[in-house]
């Protein structure tokens, strides 16, 4: 999962990246509205951590282009404007939920797991796979009821396979939610990964097919 913060106030970029990294996304870190509105025209985010207060482009301006656009990713406001009027006003112009100044960082925590959920995995607490249980709000990963030893990499590549069993995940598409503009995994790299939690998996039956040149794909579980 890949996660857009636009936010220009210093000591809150380094908090929320620390944050947020600890709980497993892959975090870019933009400080006005102008580059945060072309960031998302160039990459498919699951979600959208946005300062209404941003030099360049406004908050609200950046809200109205993306929802113009038609992207329907999730838009959480961190917000020091308070007064209902501004709440209203964010919402109304496709935020899905505002956060106020200063905040506690479990709770917007919290709340992007629920809009994850929601957004990714239709508010399904878990998901199960054959013998593979994925757990969506901790994002752990067990496999026959035994902790599965995963790096966050590839809980990550397993948790997109997971939302299209059956169907093809491209390669790209794991290296544009994967990676981050520091660190943009090779496609060399990706297929590492991709080897690693297939050898993790083969065991207890799971198969991870690979479509040559274009991506990979879970195989619908059968009790072969
Ligand atoms: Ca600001």
């Amino acid at each position: 999962m890949r996660i857009l913060v636009a936010e220009d106030d210093q000591l809150m970029q380094g908090a929320l990246r620390l944050g947020l990294e600890n709980s497993g996304y892959a975090v870019d870190v933009i400080d006005n509205g102008t580059a945060a509105a072309s960031a998302l025209i160039d990459v498919d985010y699951d979600l959208l951590l946005l300062d209404l207060g941003l030099p360049g482009l406004d908050g609200t301006e950046v809200l109205r282009q993306v929802r113009k656009s038609g992207r329907s990713l999730p838009i959480i406001v961190i917000t020091a404007r308070d007064t209902i009027e501004d709440k209203i006003e964010g919402l109304d112009l496709g935020a899905n939920d505002y956060i106020t100044k200063p905040f506690d960082f479990r709770e917007l925590d919290a709340r992007i797991r629920a809009f994850l959920r929601k957004d990714t995995f239709g508010n399904k607490m878990e998901i199960v796979h054959g013998p593979i249980r994925f757990v969506t709000t901790s994002r752990e990963v067990f496999i026959n009821d035994v902790a599965a030893e995963l790096t966050p990499r590839e809980v990550a590549v397993l948790e997109l396979l997971l939302q299209k069993v059956g169907r093809m995940v491209r390669k790209r598409q794991m290296v544009e939610h994967v990676g981050t503009w520091d660190e943009e995994p090779s496609d060399n790299a990706m297929e590492i990964v991709v080897h690693r939690l297939r050898r993790k998996l083969e065991a207890c039956g799971i198969k991870i097919s690979t479509v040559r040149g274009f991506g990979y794909m879970l195989d619908e579980w059968s009790q072969a």
